[in-house]
């Protein structure tokens, strides 16, 4: 039998404010442990949250930039649960009125285009974490996470494969990056998936028992345990056995995931509204005004690439995905007005060497100036292809300005024709065999003299400027 796999995601963004969400505590990767932390968020008795209106800006934000319908009147709950790195027991949450709902991810994978419903966007706290010392069998808490504002965007059960859910959250990511809401650093924990996921026989409609498997830090992680998942559930069910509702670990040294505890439902958690902050009204004026800050997003701007600037769409597409990529060629053209070169350039040379030299792509290790140089060197024929890939290197990976790097290697060509067809004439004079056989109709000897002649230009003169110039003077 066939088996239909369906997929929901909920993914948790940390947001990039400055303090934490009810506290004025500061946000920040890699502090020193418990050194970020105050009454507020490590929930001493007596004190009491307010909420960072940043934190509501940057939910709208999400929730427009995904088509979303923004709640009028949003509300947090405590969600209850005891756990060592949540030091009230309750975490605050929205589960009644979330931020956001209804929004929509749209994603192309080899079998095509495909929406994605967002059910919904909730603000919440994070918890701390816990690091455990397998060495000495110890555990050690570090509240500096305790209180980091983030956003859980949970889809609709839309997805059908990994490839799918991998081209959503890369989507996602692309999005949020470019509103500049989230770093997405999945390494770093500032983006976490969990994957909820159920097997059916095709065709049916009726979906079967879910498992969620909890904070998968990569996109190869969360290929591995959804593989891994739903191939656990199918043998579940071809042997007889009932697939159980449960939140699941992924270990992905060992390559598989383990049961952590039966499923808890809205109900386990004894959800109550959060008494100490009252509800947000969001106008429609506050929301207008968020939504003139939304810059051009991902697929507008490829669609433009391809409608304004010709690009192919696949160049676009890439161009187009990263924010600051795209500002990098939205520079070069301005200045040169190259697109289709340019274009080639960056999603050649340029994502080549970022990729080879590790670089991520917040910041694009060489200047605009420097690549629009080098097209300028192309177009006028001073340089070669092959000079021009290495000036770029040298740009990228030494700053070394291009055209000062040329004129010290002495690589420029020679772009005197005079001087040129001086060389040329020496050349002929000194094959005057081959000559006469190209001009007794023997076309392969000019194949020899071009041969000759670029090499007594060191290769520095375009091989069609030379050929032309050759056969001016082997016509005369
Ligand atoms: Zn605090």
């Amino acid at each position: 039998m066939n088996y239909e796999t369906v997929i929901g995601l909920e993914v948790h963004a940390e947001l990039s404010t400055k303090s934490k969400i009810f506290c004025s505590c500061p946000t920040g990767f890699g502090a020193s442990p418990n050194t970020r932390v105050c009454e507020v968020c490590l929930g001493l008795p007596g004190s009491l949250p307010v909420l960072n209106r940043k934190v509501l800006e940057y939910a709208v934000k999400t929730g427009l930039a995904l088509g979303c319908d923004i709640t009028r009147l949003t509300r947090f709950d405590r969600k209850n649960y005891f756990y060592p790195d949540l030091p009230k027991a309750y975490q605050i949450s929205q589960l009644y009125l979330p931020v956001c709902r209804d929004g929509v991810i749209r994603i192309e994978t080899k079998n095509g285009k495909k929406n994605i419903g967002i059910r919904e966007i909730h603000m919440e706290e994070d918890a701390g974490k816990l690091i455990h010392d397998g060495s000495e069998n110890l555990t050690f808490i570090d509240f500096n996470r305790c209180s980091i504002p983030l956003l859980e965007i949970v889809s609709e059960p839309d997805l059908r494969s990994a490839d799918e859910a991998a081209a959503y959250v890369e989507k996602l990511i692309k999005i949020l990056k470019y509103i500049e809401v989230c770093d997405c650093k999945m390494q770093e924990g500032s983006l976490r998936v969990d994957v909820n996921l159920s097997v059916m026989p095709e065709g049916e409609r009726v979906f079967g028992t879910r498992t969620e498997t909890k904070n998968l830090n990569s996109l190869r992680e969360m290929r591995r345990a959804i593989n891994y998942e739903a191939d656990r559930q199918i043998r579940l069910i071809e042997s007889g056995k009932k697939v159980l509702g449960q939140t699941l670990r992924w270990d992905d040294g060992k390559g598989k995931s383990t049961a952590m505890r039966k499923k808890e439902e809205a109900a386990d958690y004894k959800y109550f509204p959060e008494p100490d902050l009252p509800p947000v009204f969001i106008s429609q004026e506050y929301t207008d005004k968020i939504k003139a800050q939304i810059p051009e997003l991902p697929d507008g701007k490829a669609q433009r690439y391809v409608n304004e600037l010709g690009l192919s769409k696949s160049d676009a597409v890439i161009i187009a995905g990263s924010v600051e990529i795209a500002d990098f060629y939205e520079r070069v053209i301005k200045s040169c007005g190259e697109y289709k070169e340019a274009a080639n350039w960056v999603t050649g040379e340029l994502l080549r060497l970022m990729k080879l030299s590790g670089v991520s792509d917040e910041r694009v290790p060489v200047s605009p100036e420097s690549l629009v140089e080098i097209i300028n060197m192309l177009k006028s024929g001073e340089i070669n292809r092959i000079v021009a890939k290495q000036a770029f290197e040298e740009a990228f990976l030494n700053k070394t300005n291009p055209r000062q790097y040329v004129i010290e290697n002495n690589l420029l060509l020679f772009t005197d024709a005079e001087e040129i067809r001086k060389i040329l004439i020496t050349v002929l004079d000194e094959n005057q065999k081959s000559v006469s056989d190209y001009k007794s109709g023997k076309t392969s000897a000019f194949g020899y003299i071009t041969g000759k002649a670029m090499k007594a230009l060191n290769s520095k003169a375009p091989v069609k400027e030379v050929q032309k110039i050759l056969k001016e003077l082997l016509e005369q």
